[in-house]
Formats: C-alpha cells, structure tokens, sequence
C-alpha cells in the first residue's frame, strides 16, 4: 500500500521529482535541503523505502545496515561513486543514477565554444576588458563548411554530430565501436586520420584505461595548422603539458577545457593548470552539463527509475541489482526475490511452489556475480502463501511482494 511507503530525498533534488513521487500516489515524501553525515543518516533512513540523494551524501555499508526496509537509493546525479555499491548489492538494494539527462547541455555548449573560439573571442573579451579595443577580421571564421572531429559518437557525440551539421559543418567521428553515422557524419577508421582533417576537435568519449592519456604529442601532432581542441568529457583524457606545448606553439589556435585530472571538490577552492593564462583558451569548472534542465531530467529520469522498481520490479539502469525489464503486473500478483548466487536456489524455488501447487504463471531471472534476482508472477489468490514460502529459501536476500 502507498501509504506506507516511506520516500526521503536529500540535497535539494529538483521538485520535479518530488512531483512524480506524490502524482504516483506516494504522499509520504519527506525534502531536506542539505547532505545528512553518517549518524544523521542512520537515524533518518530506518522506516525509508526510497533514499534520493545526490553527489555529497554517501551511502555507507553501516547507512545500509540500518536502513532495513530500503528497496532502492537513486542518485539524482550523474555518478554513484558516494554509494557502498558492493555493500548494496550484498544487501539486495537497487542503486540508479542519470547518466545521460545533460547530454544535451553538453552539446550545445561545445557548439557555442565552437564559435567563440573560431571567432577568437576569448582574446577579443580578454581585451576589451582590459580597454583595449582589438577590432579585426583576420583569423577569424564561420563554422559553416569547416570540419569537425569527434571523437567517441556516442550519446553526447552524436548529438554534438547533428547540431553541428545544422550549421552546415562537415562532421567527421572516431570510435572504437562501428556506430551508425547520425545525418552526413562520417567515421574514421584513426584517431590520426580525424586529427589530420579536422578544424575543430572534440572529445567525447569515457574515462577508461584505453583513453587514459590518448591525446598527447604524439596524436597532437596532426592536428592541422590552427585547429581548435574541445574537451568536455574527462580530465584524464589529455596529457595537459603536451596540449600547452601545441597550443604556445601555434598548432593549435584555440582551446575550451572544462574537466581536469585533478579537480578541486569544493567551489572556490584554488585550481591551478598549466593552460591558465594561455590565449584563446576557454577554461570552465566542469560545468560542461550544468543547467537547470539537466536538473530537472534528472530528477524524471531517476524517480521514474525507482518508481519502476517500487511498483513493478524493473531493474533497468540498477549498477547493483541484475537489469531485468518485466512486464506490467496484470491481474497477477509478483513477487521479486533477490537471492545470493549459488547454485541450486533457483530449483528449490520453482520445487517449494510446485510442492505447494503453486503455479508459476511468469518468471524472470538475471544474475550478477554476487545475487541473483528473480521476478515471479504468480496467482493473485496464492501470492501470500507463495511469499511466505520464498522467504525460507536457503540463500536469500530480500524477498518482495507486490500488487
Ligand atoms: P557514451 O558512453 O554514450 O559514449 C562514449 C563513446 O566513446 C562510445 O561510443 C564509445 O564506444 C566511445 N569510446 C570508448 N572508448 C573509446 C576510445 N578509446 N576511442 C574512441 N572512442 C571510444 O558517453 P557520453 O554520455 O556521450 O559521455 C561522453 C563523455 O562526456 C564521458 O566521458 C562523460 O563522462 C563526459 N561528460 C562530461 C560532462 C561535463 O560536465 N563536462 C557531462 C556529461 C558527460
């Protein structure tokens, strides 16, 4: 029943998740505005079904211990490092995130420093405000019919892809993947190949081992005399000193940086890189996916998430639970049970029931290396009994019934 249902968000997440929560029926939803430390947490979590939190609350195993009716934490942000994941899954709580609500912040900046840079603003504001008149035409240049390499297509490449091509750009993609090219984009086979044709690079792909460091001297090297280098996607990406050098030394015109190796974790703590001070280079405090409607997508994207979860035992998108995607419950009564995962605990499931005459009208299963997760539905008249059965297998976690 909803009115039982306990939903505590923290850390000011944006009300249009406060709003999906209560328009789905739950009136139980409690808003404080800041992060809670770890006894605060403890205390406020123990009749909680549902725990939003953002980048600056962290879910501890001893948070989790104490939270003993908890089914799912979302994390209104992009990451879910401030979560005990491992302890999670142990525990059998589904953990969801918004990996991908400001992609769209993301790419239409890297078109707007696009601009700038191709028009050498930064050099032009820095200037003026410095009451120095600096009017001039030359290198200076439309985006229209210039090349634009990106590398990595995927969600924010991609569209990166499309509204650059409105502009009438010729775009241009590098990826490990064979990606189907979005409008006229083409793919390249090497980064190589992307450097030595494009006017405007911009990255776009993850931090992983095989990126650690892939733009440096000796990929920077082709870039074409005066290209523009964009990176707003992750800090360990480019080797900082060898884009400096490529950009003192003119093969490089311009630059916008927006994510650092090292970055600091609150505002207006010192930030030092060696491209400050550097001409028409734009840099930005990793903002690149900062805006309201990134927020308020995040906040749709994540309660839907949970609400998915809570109601029907959808576990897309969940980093801990294994992904399984149901139906919707009919006129059958489901039963969600999350067991460690050994062998054997799904016969004695489908054993107990069938001992019982308890039959199995759908059945879902995925497993992680730790859990496994089975989604069970069952007749609306004989759920109860099945629930109470399932409980006392051997192995299990957390068991759930829904209707
Ligand atoms: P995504 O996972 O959808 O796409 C990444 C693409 O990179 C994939 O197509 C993948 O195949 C490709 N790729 C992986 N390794 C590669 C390699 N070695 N060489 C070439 N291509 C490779 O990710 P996304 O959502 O588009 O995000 C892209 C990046 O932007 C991520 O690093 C993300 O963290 C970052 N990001 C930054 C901000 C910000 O505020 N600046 C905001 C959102 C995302």
């Amino acid at each position: 029943p909803k009115e039982k249902i306990n939903i505590l968000l923290l850390e000011n997440i944006s009300d249009a998740a406060a709003a999906e929560f209560t328009s789905a029926g739950y009136a139980n939803v409690k808003r404080l505005s800041g992060a809670l430390g770890e006894e605060d947490l403890i205390r406020e979590v123990k009749d909680v079904h549902l725990l939003g939190i953002r980048s600056k609350t962290q879910v501890t195993r001893k948070v989790l211990e104490a939270a003993t009716k908890l089914q799912a934490v979302g994390c209104f942000c992009i990451g879910t490092n401030q979560v005990d994941l491992k302890s999670a899954r142990e525990m059998g709580v589904a953990v969801f995130n918004a990996p991908y609500s400001n992609t769209r912040s993301v790419a239409e900046l890297v078109i707007g420093l696009s601009i700038m840079l191709i028009r050498r603003i930064p050099d032009k504001n820095a200037a003026a405000h410095e009451g120095i008149w600096m009017k001039e035409a030359k290198g200076s240049y439309e985006l229209r019919g210039k090349s634009l390499g990106i590398v990595g297509y995927g969600n924010i490449g991609s569209q990166v892809s499309v509204l650059a091509e409105a502009l009438g750009m010729n775009v241009f993609y590098y990826d490990v993947e064979t990606k189907l090219p979005l409008g006229n984009a083409v793919q390249l086979r090497s980064l190589e190949a992307l450097f030595e044709q494009a006017d405007i690079i911009s990255l776009h792909v993850p931090s992983t081992k095989t990126t650690a460091n892939m733009i440096n001297k000796d990929t920077l090297k082709y870039a074409k005399k005066g290209a523009i280098f964009i990176n707003y996607a992750r800090g360990e990406v480019v080797e900082l000193n060898d884009l400096k050098d490529a950009l003192t030394s003119g093969q490089l015109s311009g630059a916008a940086i927006d994510v650092f190796p090292v970055e600091p974790e609150k505002n207006g703590a010192a930030f030092s890189t060696p491209l400050q001070k550097l001409s028409n280079v734009i840099l930005t405090p990793h903002i690149g996916g900062s805006t309201e409607e990134a927020q308020h997508n995040i906040g749709l994207d994540v309660s839907a998430k949970m609400l998915n979860y809570l109601e029907k035992g959808a576990s897309f998108g969940s980093h801990t639970i294994p992904a399984i995607s149901v139906p919707a419950v009919d006129h059958t009564h489901r039963i969600l049970h999350i067991h460690e995962n050994v062998p054997g605990v799904l016969s004695e499931i489908n054993t107990v029931l069938s001992q019982n005459k308890i039959n199995i009208l759908g059945q879902y299963l995925k497993t992680n290396d730790a859990i496994g997760y089975v989604v069970l539905d069952v007749d609306s008249k004989l759920s109860k009994e099945a629930f109470s059965l399932l409980k006392d297998v051997n192995h299990t976690i957390k068991t759930r019934l829904l209707y």
